[in-house]
C-alpha cells in the first residue's frame, strides 16, 4: 500500500515500542522496525510493518526515525558509530527519541545529529503499557518548535496530551519529574495497602473509595489490580524506574533542588532491585513495604 505519509523507522520494539508502532500502522504510516528480539520483529510484520535486519537498513529511507530503547547507553549505541542512526539516516531526517534518558544525553545527541544535518527532538512518554496500547500517552517534548510541529501528527497517533516543554533535554527533565511523582505515589499507595490489610479493612472497598477522593490518582486507578492480586508482571520494570530515580536525583542535585522524599523512595527502589525484584512491575514496591512490615513475600 503506498502512502503519502512520512516513512517511519522504529528502533526498539519492547513493551512500549511494539504497541506504539502498531498505532502508527493503524493510522496509515509505513513503519520499518528493528529491535533485538526476533519475536517482536515478527509481531511488527504481522501487524503490517516491515522488519529490518539492522539499524542501517531500517533508517536508510526513513523521513522520521523513532527510538524507544531502555536508557542512555542504548540510545548512544543505536545512534553513534558506523552502524548507528546518524551514519545511516538521510540528511534532513527527524529523530524522535521517546526513550527516558538523561537530559544531557538528549542535548548531546541533538548537537551531534545537527552536524550531520539530522534533526532531533526528545519526546519521552508517560502512561505506561496501557497508555501505549490505548494511544493516550502524555508526551513531553524538548527541541525546536518547527520540528515539534512536524512531529505532532505522528505523536497524535500515539498520545493525547502532547506538550513542547522547551529546548533539547526539556522533555527529559519533565519526564524525570514525572517519574519522581509516580514513584512517590506508588510508595504511598503501597504503604496504605499494607496499613489497610493489617488493620483488617476490606482492601478492594478501601481502594475504591480512596480513589474517588483527593487520594485518588491515575497511579491508583492503573495499579489497583496489581496491588489486590499481587500481580507484578511488568508493565514498567523496577529496573527502569531505578534508572529514572537515578536521573531525577542526579539532575536535581545539579540544579540545587532538594528531593528528600524522592531520595528515600529512590533507595527503596534500589533495595527492591538488590533483592532480585528488578524485573517486576514498579507496583512491586508493595513487596518492599511488606518486607519492612514483617511479612513474608
Ligand atoms: P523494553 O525493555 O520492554 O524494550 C526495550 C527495547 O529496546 C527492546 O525491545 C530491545 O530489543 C530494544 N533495544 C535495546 N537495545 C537495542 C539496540 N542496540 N538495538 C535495537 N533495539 C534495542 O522497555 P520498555 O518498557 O518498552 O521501555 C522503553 C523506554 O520507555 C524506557 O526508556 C522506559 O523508561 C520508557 N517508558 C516505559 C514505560 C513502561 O510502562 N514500560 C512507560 C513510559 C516510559
Amino acid at each position: 500500500m503506498s502512502s503519502n505519509l512520512p516513512k517511519i523507522a522504529w528502533i526498539g520494539l519492547g513493551i512500549m515500542g511494539s504497541p506504539m508502532s502498531e498505532n502508527l500502522l493503524k493510522a496509515g504510516y509505513p513503519v520499518t522496525g528493528f529491535t533485538l528480539e526476533q519475536d517482536k520483529l515478527d509481531r511488527l510484520a504481522k501487524a503490517g510493518g516491515t522488519s529490518a535486519s539492522s539499524i542501517a537498513e531500517a533508517v536508510k529511507d526513513a523521513d522520521v526515525i523513532i527510538t524507544m530503547v531502555p536508557a542512555s547507553p542504548q540510545v548512544e549505541a543505536i545512534s553513534y558509530g558506523p552502524a548507528g542512526i546518524l551514519e545511516n539516516a538521510k540528511q534532513g531526517a527527524l529523530i524522535i527519541d521517546m526513550s527516558s534518558i538523561t537530559p544531557q544525553t538528549s542535548v548531546d545527541l541533538a548537537k551531534n545529529a545537527k552536524e550531520k544535518g539530522i534533526r532531533v527532538i526528545d519526546a519521552p512518554v508517560s502512561g505506561g503499557e496501557a497508555g501505549a496500547i490505548e494511544a493516550v500517552l502524555s508526551i513531553m517534548v524538548g527541541g525546536e518548535k518547527a520540528d515539534f510541529d512536524e512531529a505532532l501528527p505522528i505523536l497524535e497517533a500515539l498520545g493525547k496530551t502532547i506538550v513542547l516543554c522547551g529546548p533539547h533535554g526539556s522533555g527529559q527533565t519533565v519526564k524525570a519529574a514525572n517519574q519522581l511523582i509516580v514513584a512517590v505515589n506508588i510508595q504511598a499507595c503501597a504503604e496504605a495497602v499494607v496499613f489497610l490489610e493489617k488493620s483488617g479493612v476490606d482492601l478492594q472497598a478501601a481502594l475504591d473509595v480512596l480513589n474517588g477522593g483527593l487520594a485518588g490518582s491515575t497511579v491508583l486507578t492503573r495499579k489497583k489490580d496489581n496491588f489486590l492480586n499481587r500481580d507484578f508482571k511488568p508493565g514498567f520494570r523496577i529496573d527502569l524506574h531505578h534508572k529514572d530515580m537515578g536521573i531525577v536525583t542526579d539532575a536535581a542535585r545539579n540544579v540545587g533542588a532538594a528531593l528528600p522524599v524522592g531520595a528515600v523512595v529512590a533507595q527503596l527502589v534500589a533495595s527492591l532491585r538488590a533483592q532480585g525484584d528488578g524485573g517486576l512491575d514498579h507496583s512491586a514496591l508493595l513487596r518492599a513495604v511488606e518486607r519492612l512490615s514483617g511479612q513474608q513475600v
